[in-house]
């Protein structure tokens, strides 16, 4: 049977007999065989603090999370053209979350169906497919998705932006094109600059898409007053504004329970994806009336496990953990204790350049003396990390930027661990080893 194979073995047939865009995390992979709070448990039984997964949002299987699916599924689990309180209290918990105005739920099973469904609407509402986004932005795997993310159609295997997408330079305020925390109204300005192309091709545009901290930009902070400004521009040209929050959603950012709170605006479409299920396959797109009724215009929106039973029962429970343990604030105490723990390391150690993000999403930049990424060392951290025990992820487009975005019931223990071994590592020769050249 394939639990008496070993590791090479799975890799073996993975290659052969699996997709072969596939990757695997890790230059020694890891087979992992439980999941526990904010652990993940190998084969061996060796235990590894997660700092990676903001899927198992309120914990890797979470008792309340486990429970409320299990018992769904032992009694019913349909499509939702039955009725049912399930889905009806999935939408009540999270309409009692977001800003009044947004108070109507498409359910889909993945990220990148939501950010699907959300194109799909401006489409019926605008009339217009013209759809601004970030560079380095990811939104998703359909067609419509890797169309509008630069991360994926500028890098490798990609075709640059197709002829109705408009990318806008990242903007970091660290090493982007514009520099420092005042840079909001230029990285605007850019967006502007978009409209305003699009406008000179007798086009208009449909939609202006943007994640509250760019996740796979390297974890970017937008800077002070570009999304109010963004907005403004996008809609004075006609366009509805989406938020994804679709990695940075549901309490994590600590301050606010959804990210673009944090900036003080109100999209007229939010993408829900990775936490809500907190490993099941659930996913939300949120929208105004307005565009709700727009969207109905006549052909049915038909999801065949969209908002089921079971994965309603799974969503409640993850939301009602949020609240009931009040993790938002848990994440803004553990994450602001991490980030002052993390600045205090980037003055014992240079070659953090940058720490940046909120509550639980947080992020730092590795460089040398002249700014230059440093994406070598970001590797071997990720990978030496693991020997003691703990799971970091690389990003950002020069590779060079740690991600930290563990379960939110992360303790302050589990930060003081991080810490410790970010030390240990960081004090090695080879991460020294950019001084001497
Ligand atoms: N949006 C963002 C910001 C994401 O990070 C992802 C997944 N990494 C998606 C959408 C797509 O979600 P999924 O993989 O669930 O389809």
């Amino acid at each position: 049977s394939l639990s008496d194979t070993t590791n090479e073995e799975l890799i073996t047939y993975r290659k052969k007999h699996l997709g072969k865009s596939l990757s695997l995390q890790y230059k020694v992979p890891i087979k992992m065989v439980r999941g526990s709070g904010q652990y993940l448990i190998d084969q061996y039984g060796k235990k590894y603090l997660d700092t990676v997964n903001n899927v198992a949002h309120v914990g890797h299987e979470n008792y309340a999370v486990v429970k409320a699916g299990q018992e769904q599924m032992a009694l019913i689990n349909t499509n939702s053209r039955y009725l049912h309180d399930n889905i009806n209290q999935l939408a009540q918990e999270l309409i009692e979350t977001l800003p009044p105005e947004l108070n109507v739920l498409h359910f889909v099973n993945s990220g990148s169906e939501a950010n699907e469904l959300a194109i799909r609407m401006v489409k019926a509402v605008t009339g217009e497919r013209d759809i601004i986004a970030s560079e380095v932005g990811y939104h998703g795997n359909a067609n419509m998705c890797i169309d509008i993310s630069s991360y994926k159609f500028d890098g490798n295997g990609g075709h640059g932006a197709p002829e109705y997408t408009h990318i806008f330079p990242l903007p970091d305020a660290y090493r982007g094109k514009y520099r420092g925390e005042n840079t909001g109204e230029q990285y605007a300005l850019e967006v502007q600059n978009c409209i305003d192309e699009v406008h000179k091709k007798g086009r208009k545009i449909g939609a202006f898409i943007i994640e509250s901290i760019i996740s796979c930009g390297g974890q970017i902070e937008l800077p002070n007053g570009f999304l109010p400004k963004a907005y403004e521009y996008t809609r004075a040209a006609g366009g509805l504004c989406i938020s994804d929050e679709v990695q940075v959603g549901c309490g994590r950012v600590g301050k606010t329970f959804w990210g673009f709170q944090l900036y003080g605006v109100t999209p007229d479409i939010v993408t829900i994806g990775k936490p809500l299920g907190n490993g099941h396959p659930l996913a939300a797109v949120v929208c105004t009336q307005e565009v709700a009724n727009k969207f109905a215009n006549g052909m049915e929106y038909f999801n065949t496990f969209g908002g089921n039973p079971v994965s309603s029962a799974i969503g409640a429970a993850v939301l009602k953990t949020v609240k009931r343990e009040n993790l938002q604030s848990h994440a803004l105490e553990i994450g602001e204790f991490l980030k002052e723990e993390l600045q205090k390391l980037a003055i014992k150690y240079p070659i953090i350049g940058d720490v940046r993000g909120q509550g639980l999403f947080l992020g730092f930049e590795l460089v040398d003396n002249n700014m230059n990424p440093l994406a070598d060392h970001a590797d071997y951290l990720a990978n030496r990390i693991k020997d003691h025990g703990i799971l970091m992820s690389t990003d950002g487009p020069d590779h060079n930027v740690l991600k930290i975005k563990p379960p939110i019931i992360f303790t302050k223990e589990n930060a003081e661990e991080l810490i410790f071994y970010l030390d240990k590592v960081f004090a090695e020769d080879y991460m020294q080893s950019i001084k001497e050249i």
